[in-house]
């Protein structure tokens, strides 16, 4: 938010709308003007349960910016949690990152060859000593140019003393929007957001753009090189929420035609089509739509249910797979039963849904989902298990619908899913399905340096304690 009196309240109510997009942390940092310091809240946890009347109080200032947490590079503590702030040579920055640095490792050691001492282990943290650095020469006074630097999905919120910034990398990996209330800037990764605070949407930050707000207005530069647009297109399959629109197109639409899709490509004779919630819901609706076969949502979500922390013993396995979702046995006995989920990624849900479908006696079991197999890891920012662990690698079409115990198993394909979003194919990330990163790079060597990071605590010798 920039330039409301109520930022920190904005803020905080904007990261309910994205709390999907995390779940690990969450955090909130405002700046009252002038030289007042900036004001921080981050904790582990849900919004819900970080942030409580008084925080939201001493949040003081006209500028915020939040984030919820979701790791993918970095594990999930405090010390990661963001925004992350600093008091820099330029003054306070605080940032908060959607993505994943695909460079982090290299860029982390050459900083801290130049000094830099880093906190905690997430790639965002890279960001911020980056911004931090004085620049030598004229080129390098803008900190936006050290952003250069970066490689991978960046979509970044920067706060300074006078302004805030959003920044999307050049291959517009992840979302990131701007919105007007009354006569207030908002920046948010979803149009949700905007819808929740009453603001307005105006227009999508650009691939490669960074957009600057402050007293005299918005200001946009374009830092890096351009590229081709590679949008992630899993936010439309499954990460964004339905009520947000993302490039333009409602999410929910989108995923309603990729069942439609679906439906035309995998046609099956049934009695009803089920949901597995939330997110099968719309494109279910797009598949019973197509074939005229009814929707009936035969699986109730308990939707109060957050991580449990008890170790996984069967008895704790067998009770996560029964409380997320119960079925209504009536709607599904004696019936041919199409359950359409969104992906299949270990396997998990898809199996224990059917054996819930056949143990309440229907009679057939088609499952049928509404995006491609996964097969390869994604690097830009969506946290699928290791490739050998993806469950499209483990079997044959075959063998796979026998492991799942479905009569039949169908997966859109690349094309249908394309179709669906009814935007150009050459400006989407596929990679996860295809194994086409539009950003190529040594999978193997960042591994190493990484394992290196960890094993070997210093360079220097044992003996040689010098703090
Ligand atoms: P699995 O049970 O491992 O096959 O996971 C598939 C289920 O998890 C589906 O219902 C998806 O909606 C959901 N899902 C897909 N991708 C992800 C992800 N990256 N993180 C968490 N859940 C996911």
């Amino acid at each position: 938010m920039y330039g409301h009196p109520n930022a920190a309240l904005l803020s905080y109510y904007g990261l309910f709308a994205l709390q999907h997009r995390g779940q690990e942390s969450a955090g909130i940092v405002t700046h009252a003007g002038s030289k007042t310091p900036f004001q921080s809240v981050k904790r582990m946890g849900l919004v819900s349960q970080v942030f409580n009347e008084k925080d939201i109080d001493q949040l003081k200032g006209s500028y915020a910016i939040g984030h919820v947490r979701y790791s993918t590079t970095g594990s999930s503590n405090l010390l990661n949690a963001q925004p992350l702030s600093a008091d820099t040579s330029r003054g306070q920055i605080a940032i908060a990152h959607n993505g994943n640095l695909i460079n982090a490792a290299r860029l982390r050691a050459e900083l801290e060859m130049k000094g830099s001492i880093f906190q905690a282990t997430s790639d965002s943290e890279i960001i911020l000593h980056l911004l931090a650095q004085p620049g030598a020469s004229s080129e390098t006074k803008n900190p936006l140019a050290a952003l250069r630097e970066l490689e991978g999905a960046f979509s970044i919120v920067i706060m300074g003393e006078k302004e805030i910034i959003g920044v999307r990398d050049p291959h517009g990996f992840r979302p990131l929007s701007l919105g007007k209330l009354d006569d207030a800037w908002v920046l948010a990764s979803e149009t949700c957001a905007f819808d929740l605070i009453g603001a307005r949407f105006v227009r999508d930050v650009e691939p490669g753009e960074a957009l600057i707000i402050n007293e005299s207005g918005l200001r946009s530069e374009f830092p890096f090189k351009s590229s081709q647009e590679s949008f992630c297109i899993f936010e439309y399959v499954y990460f964004a929420r339905p009520d947000s629109n993302l490039r333009n197109i409602n999410v929910s639409q989108a995923r309603v035609r990729m069942g439609q899709e679906l439906a035309r490509l995998h046609p099956v004779e049934a009695d009803i089509i089920v949901p597995i919630p939330d997110s099968g819901i719309y494109a279910a609706l797009g598949f019973s739509e197509e074939l005229n076969i009814p929707y009936e949502p035969a699986f109730v979500r308990n939707h109060y249910i957050g991580r449990t922390f008890i170790q996984p013993t069967q008895l704790v396995r067998d009770f996560s797979v029964r409380v997320k979702l119960n079925l209504i046995n009536s709607y599904v006995e004696g019936k041919r039963v199409v359950v359409v989920d969104d992906s299949i990624v270990r396997g998990t849900t898809a199996k224990n849904r059917v054996i819930n479908l056949r143990e309440a006696g229907a009679k057939e079991v088609h499952l049928r989902i509404s995006c491609p197999p996964h097969r390869y890891a994604c690097y830009y920012g969506i946290d699928f298990p290791d490739p050998e662990k993806l469950l499209a690698n483990q079997y044959s079409q075959e063998e796979l619908c026998a492991y799942l115990g479905a009569d039949s198993v169908g997966y859109l394909d690349v094309e249908g899913m394309v179709r669906a979003t009814r935007l150009p194919k050459e400006s989407f990330c596929l990679a996860c399905f295809t194994g086409d990163y539009p950003i190529p790079f040594d999978a193997s060597f960042n591994k190493l340096i990484m394992e290196r990071r960890h094993n070997q605590a210093h360079l220097l010798p044992d003996d040689a304690v010098l703090f």
